[in-house]
């Protein structure tokens, strides 16, 4: 939802007020740019999938009634848990896992354990301007961009064993219903208004740009930074009006774009005002402090009207006549997912969201979510004037840091939920790590020591420990344990005659108040540190008691203390369970029990009291399953290892595996044929029976079209570190766009007005962001520590083609990337000791001569 906001800097010219409501003021139309900008995406996004909605659970939670939603049963507690909505054109990293989609799912688990009656609902957000825009860079439709992320946030909530009720996606019909229905009743009920406001047009691309659409001069004296965006100059770093940009031009076709008058919706919120503050008086109790706040200062300062509608075509249509041809503002729209969501879980959703008197709703979030939950989503619901069920209590994040710095969906830095999965460690010690080091009050750090030093010591020194030694010595054979079988108490041993068993119980009942206590007030971080406290007891418990002596000496005795000791394993199973659900299934199976049955903290069970009484949990007799190890320790290689492979951006992990895969096709090009591009390919017979298409043409260095270019302009990549984006002139009407990967070798200023080799038949790539045109050829030495760039004479005439002389021949319309003409020719082209750039040994001509590098000889080219 987020992206809208920037694009919501209209400037306000006159104001005709529709619903009888009294005048705007100008400036307030905008939130606070630093929250706006950022609203949802930077904490958290899903994807659509394809289909309308998805479900996706942990087995045993599939396991139960898929079929028949649940809805609010009279008499029990009925919660309603939502994570915010992801948004969905972005692949999630490690900190917007934890700060929503995990979080609510470990309160989500608790409440099924404590028996009651909850559903998780969580789904992608996916309307706005940024997936537009995306989806025009790489030329596709909005939908299919939504179909691709939400399949990619699927798959990593997945691995994460997130057990959502309903997983589903903004873009479903019951979105439209919904979201239209309340839009009808705040517009009957006069809570809007109208308002002319001017916003940059672009004729040629007949439409209203979008803030990041505008480009131009940045108006800060001093600066004038030529490719400022509409929301913000790169350069000085300013907030921008896309108005307030010299020279303005829309990004899509270059052409200046002009000042149109636009009508749009606003949200009446001063006039909702009293009603909000009587519904934040009443609720706030169980609020964390950063959401009173934050919620504060949106009072203090006051709150304005809001736009509600984008001139847009990706999202929910406006239902009035006027307003056909515009969209809901994502704001609006995105926290409507949550009732919509629900609306495609169950028919009868209304239960859950106008049953205020038997829901409790509870909101997992990002900071920087918060006024959109506490102020705008409230007011809307609260001017339809339905009995809504309101935020009963929230949960809030701050960030979670990497490394040295932050995590960031846009420079790509970070360990990323696709990244996880294909390390070597498992899913309940990712769990664990971002739990262990969930930002509740402060932001945290992610570092891979510290998982290290907390795999190691607390999951499989203490937790690991300590259920392995017991599950151990039962399972021994007779003679030195209990063939598997939970011991029987001896008649008249009784834990009143055993001074540390009765003090081992009395702790863990404790711990276990205090587990729920925190629990309930979602302070899930304190939670999980009493669970492992138990182990901790555990631990110290089996050493004290001394049970390897024990057998031999007191084998009475050695019973009790191994059945209490058994019993805590269970607890603990349970109570890590919303935690580490994996570890959990695991444990159930060494212990012979199954998690459908035996899995429960109830208060009516009588469950949270089996806590004072550990060796009466599991039955005399039971048969244990297997024993294994729990956890793997993770050495210093291991991280040395992941450290570096996640270091840098996704750009540079990108560039590094290309350098990779260069070196390979090095080692490659010894043993492959390759003469003057002659003879290679295989003669038709052994392409036995029927002759397929037209044959391959045999790859040849005239099949490239490499020209000579001129760079006339440079910049850094917005979203990539390590990329500059060249507008190269090729000898075409317009020039090229090109992205280099040229950063780290070559100084800004040295792009400039330069001539290069441009090869323009490759497939155009999009890269972060931004479609790549054509590449620009440069030598490296053979550590790829040195890059320079492949020149032309200066004389050589802009647009010319280079060639090779002796292979004559026009160049492919569009290399095939299948056919991998350019990886085959690639590995033959190199500088020479003469510092001439060659296809073996045939110079790169121009009508004005060779084109040569200025100093690596022996350079791979490419
Ligand atoms: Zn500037
Ligand atoms: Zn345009």
């Amino acid at each position: 939802m987020i992206q809208g906001f920037s694009a919501c800097k209209l400037t306000v010219t006159s104001h005709t007020l529709a619903a009888s409501l009294h005048s705007l003021s100008l400036s307030s139309l905008t939130l606070s740019p630093s929250l706006s900008r950022f609203f949802w995406r930077r904490s958290c996004s899903i994807s659509p999938a394809a289909a309308s909605h998805l479900r996706f659970q942990s087995p045993e939670m599939a396991a139960n009634d898929r079929k028949t939603p649940k809805l609010p049963v009279k008499g029990k507690r009925n919660i309603l848990i939502t994570s915010a909505l992801p948004y969905v054109n972005n692949v999630p990293h490690l900190g917007n896992i934890i700060g929503c989609v995990l979080s609510a799912d470990v309160y989500a688990r608790y409440c099924r354990l404590r028996g009651y009656n909850a559903i998780y609902i969580c789904g992608t957000d996916e309307y706005g301007t940024a997936t537009e825009t995306k989806a025009m860079e790489e030329n596709c439709s909005p939908k299919e961009i939504c179909d691709k992320y939400h399949a990619i946030h699927k798959d990593i909530y997945e691995w994460f064993d997130i057990s959502f009720d309903e997983f589903g996606r903004t873009s479903a019909p019951q979105q439209t219903e919904v979201c239209q229905a309340i839009f009808k009743r705040l517009l009957d009920n006069k809570w809007l208004s109208e308002n002319t406001m001017q916003q940059l047009y672009c004729d040629t691309c007949k439409r209203f740009l979008a803030d990041r659409l505008v480009e131009g001069i940045c108006p800060t004296p001093g600066c004038e930074y030529d490719s400022a965006r509409g929301d913000q100059c790169e350069k000085c770093g300013k907030l921008l009006n896309p108005t307030e940009l010299k020279t303005p031009r829309c990004k899509v076709c270059q052409n200046t774009p002009r000042i149109r008058d636009t009508d749009h919706l606003f949200l009446e919120l001063p006039l909702l005002r009293e009603k909000l503050e009587k519904y934040i008086e009443e609720v706030k109790g169980s609020w964390s402090s950063n959401a009173k706040q934050t919620t504060a200062s949106w009072l203090r300062e006051g709150l304005k009207p809001r736009c509600i509608t984008r001139d847009l075509k990706w999202g929910v249509p406006v239902p009035h006549e006027k307003y056909s041809d515009k969209v809901f503002y994502v704001w609006f729209d995105a926290p409507i997912g949550y009732v919509s969501i629900t609306a495609c879980y169950t028919t009868e959703w209304e239960k859950w969201w106008k049953n205020p008197e038997n829901v409790e709703l509870y909101q997992f979030m990002g900071k920087d979510n918060v006024p959109f939950h506490t102020v705008m989503f409230p007011s809307t619901l609260l001017g339809t004037g339905e009995n809504w069920t309101l935020m009963k209590t929230i949960s809030v994040t701050e960030y979670l840091n990497y490394e040295a710095g932050k995590f960031s969906k846009s420079k790509g830095i970070g360990v990323f939920g696709n990244d996880a999965k294909d390390t070597n460690i498992p899913v309940e010690v990712w769990r664990y790590y971002l739990l262990t080091n969930r930002p509740e009050v402060s932001d945290t750090l992610f570092t891979w020591p510290d998982l290290q030093a907390k795999l190691n010591s607390e999951l499989l020194n203490n937790l690991g420990n300590f259920i392995n030694r017991v599950l151990s010595f039962i399972a021994k054979p007779e003679g030195q344990g209990y063939d598997s079988a939970i011991p029987a108490l001896a008649d008249g041993l009784s834990s009143e005659s055993h001074d540390p068993t009765k003090k081992l119980a009395e702790r863990i009942s404790a711990y276990v108040d205090q587990y729920i206590e925190e629990m309930e007030k979602v302070r899930l971080k304190q939670g999980l540190k009493i669970a492992m406290a138990i182990s901790t007891e555990g631990n110290g418990y089996l050493q004290e008691c001394e049970f390897w002596r024990l057998y031999k000496e007191n084998k009475p005795l050695c019973s009790l203390v191994m059945k209490t000791a058994v019993g805590v394993v269970y607890i603990l199973a349970c109570l890590l369970e919303p935690f580490m659900p994996s570890l959990t299934q695991e444990v159930f199976k060494q212990l012979n029990l199954s998690t459908e049955l035996h899995l429960s903290l109830c208060d009516e069970k009588g469950d949270v009291n089996k806590a004072k009484i550990p060796w009466e949990i599991l039955n005399a007799g039971h048969k244990i399953g297997k024993p294994q190890p729990l956890f793997k320790e993770l050495k210093d290689e291991d991280v040395e290892f992941y450290r570096k492979k996640f270091a840098g951006s996704q750009a540079d992990r990108i560039l590094r595996a290309e350098a990779e895969a260069g070196k390979v096709a090095e080692e490659l090009k010894k043993t492959k044929i390759s003469d003057g591009g002659k003879k290679k390919s295989s003669s038709k017979s052994s392409n036995d029976g029927k002759n397929k298409a037209a044959p391959e043409p045999e790859i040849t260095i005239s099949r490239l079209d490499i020209r000579v270019g001129l760079i006339k302009k440079a910049q850094k990549h917005p979203d990539a570190d390590s990329l500059y984006v060249e507008e190269i002139d090729v000898g075409e009407e317009q020039p090229r766009t090109v992205v280099s990967g040229l950063v780290k070798y070559i100084p800004l200023e040295e792009m400039q007005n330069r001539k290069v080799c441009v090869l323009c038949n490759l497939k155009p790539a999009t890269m972060r962001g931004i479609k790549s045109q054509a590449m620009v050829l440069a030598a490296s030495n053979s550590d790829h520590t040195k890059v320079e760039l492949v020149e032309p004479p200066s004389s050589a005439k802009v647009g010319e083609r280079v060639t090779f002389p002796g292979f004559e021949g026009n160049p492919d319309e569009l290399l095939n990337p299948k056919k991998k003409v350019w990886e085959t020719l690639q590995v033959d082209l190199q500088s020479n000791g003469e510092l001439v750039a060659c296809y073996k040994d045939v110079p790169l001509t121009t009508s004005a001569g060779v084109c040569k590098v200025s100093s690596i000889q022996n350079g791979s080219i490419r």
